[in-house]
């Protein structure tokens, strides 16, 4: 049985959302639902970081499930998890929680994506601008229940290295160690010159230093020669994105066709969004800043894009950008996004039928190449130098809590949410000396 000072320790610890922005878990458990889903989709091609979790720190996930049971009141626990994971699934299913089961999903993206995963296991759409709690629905990533069952602070991350390195692999780091100790740790590169997306191929980022920390999200390194044409699409500007929109796109909609958010009833149409730039559509309504309130809202234009990616690198035959186009066009939306409405959403008849199989996913990315597969590491990597950025997921930037030449031991708190804000506190990843407070982070050595 939970109790308050147990409540009060998920805060503590600063667990957040580990799959995603990093929403602060005690925040969210602290909604009463009907059921909690365990989010083990992991739809990101050649990451394996969730699947090797669920295999080897079962014990504190389940406890981090019953933790979130309990404190939400819910009725059910489904864990969301691939097919083609059997074996997996029959050891779980052996010690499942009570009024827990699992729900298989089609080895397709984005599986993992909040929406698709609430549909998949109950088949209902939340609606557009809604979240997973309009349902009576908390959706937890499985590292998240990790960090909730440890009853620790949250001081390390868990995360697969995989590309164009020696050894592929998962791995436990503190939070603050550098990407380039990361990349050592799986045997370096195997190109001289490599580039690395941070979160995934699909939905993450070109990191534009190795000296970037990992922070409580990041979920994985894909390391990849500077040449790979992920790496060349990723360093796209806007303005050639805008470019190629205008002279290239031929309105074939295949983009929409295959939208995930489309195909569930969503008022979303990227070929649309497309147009748009061309015809100098949605773009001239915010024209010197303004919203121009004689020209007609088009909600098909982005609002509801999830970034998912699908549309940018795997639909689209020449190669465009819908998704960038629909996220400029979000970003301008937003007095829109305010006054979405939550009307009731019926999925397209064909949905189950255009899902993106991963491997076909895989082979358009230009990944085939590289081994899927990054078992868990036995070791921790124990770095000499740790940076602690201030602002690591969604709410405030935190307000750091020690100062120059502190001693701090490992999981004492450094950092924490201004009074009252959304956010989560931040801890000492390693025991060590403060060398350095600033606006955006703390550095700590050994
Ligand atoms: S798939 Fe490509 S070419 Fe076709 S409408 Fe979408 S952006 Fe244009
Ligand atoms: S990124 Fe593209 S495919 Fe994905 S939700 Fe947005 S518009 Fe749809």
């Amino acid at each position: 049985m939970i109790t308050l000072s147990m409540k009060d320790l998920i805060a503590e610890h600063g667990v957040v959302g580990a799959g995603g922005a990093g929403f602060p878990t005690a925040v969210k458990l602290a909604a009463r639902a009907e059921t909690v889903i365990v989010n083990a989709a992991e739809c990101e091609p050649l990451l394996h970081k969730d699947k090797e979790l669920l295999i080897h720190h079962w014990t504190e996930i389940r406890r981090g499930l019953e933790t979130a049971l309990d404190r939400t009141g819910a009725k059910r626990a489904v864990i969301g998890i691939k097919e083609k994971h059997e074996k997996l699934i029959q050891r779980l299913a052996k010690q499942l929680p009570a009024n827990t089961s699992i729900c298989r999903l089609a080895d397709a993206y984005p599986s993992g994506d909040e929406f698709i995963l609430v549909y998949d296991v109950t088949g209902q759409v939340i609606p557009p601008g809604g979240l997973p709690i309009h349902l009576g629905v908390i959706v937890s990533n499985v590292e998240t229940l990790y960090n909730v069952g440890c009853e620790r602070p949250v001081t390390h991350k868990y995360l697969t290295v995989a590309g164009a390195v020696r050894e592929p692999l998962t791995l436990r780091v503190p939070v603050g160690t550098p990407f380039s100790s990361v990349v050592q740790a799986a045997g370096g590169s195997t190109v001289p010159d490599f580039r690395v997306l941070v979160g995934g191929a699909m939905m993450g980022r070109l990191a534009q230093t190795l000296d970037e920390p990992v922070t409580k999200t990041t979920g994985g390194l894909i390391v990849l020669p500077a040449s790979h044409p992920l790496i060349v699409r990723y360093a796209l500007g806007w303005r050639e994105v805008e470019r190629k929109a205008k002279a290239a796109c031929d309105q074939c909609s295949f983009c929409t066709e295959l939208c995930p958010r489309y195909l569930l009833g969503h008022p979303i149409e990227p070929h649309k969004a497309m147009r748009s730039v061309g015809f100098g559509g949605h773009e001239t309504r915010f024209r010197h800043g303004q919203l121009d309130e004689n020209r007609p809202t088009p909600v098909s234009e982005g609002l509801y894009c999830c970034e998912c990616n699908l549309c940018s690198l795997f639909s689209c035959p020449e190669d465009l950008d819908p998704k960038n186009v629909c996220v400029f066009n979000k970003s301008r939306m937003k007095r829109e996004a305010s006054q979405a409405g939550n009307g009731a959403c019926r999925a397209h008849p064909l949905i189950n039928a255009r899902r993106v199989p991963i491997t076909r996913l895989t082979r358009k990315l230009g990944l085939s190449s590289f081994a899927d597969k990054a078992p868990l590491s036995a070791t921790s990597l124990a770095p000499a130098r740790v940076v602690i950025p201030l602002r690591q997921h969604i709410g405030r930037a935190c307000v750091p809590a020690v100062t120059v030449n502190q001693s701090v031991r490992e999981g004492q708190i450094l950092a924490a949410p201004p009074d009252g804000a959304l956010g989560a506190n931040l801890h000492a990843s390693i025991a060590g000396t403060v060398k350095s407070v600033s606006e955006e982070q703390i550095v700590l050595e050994s």
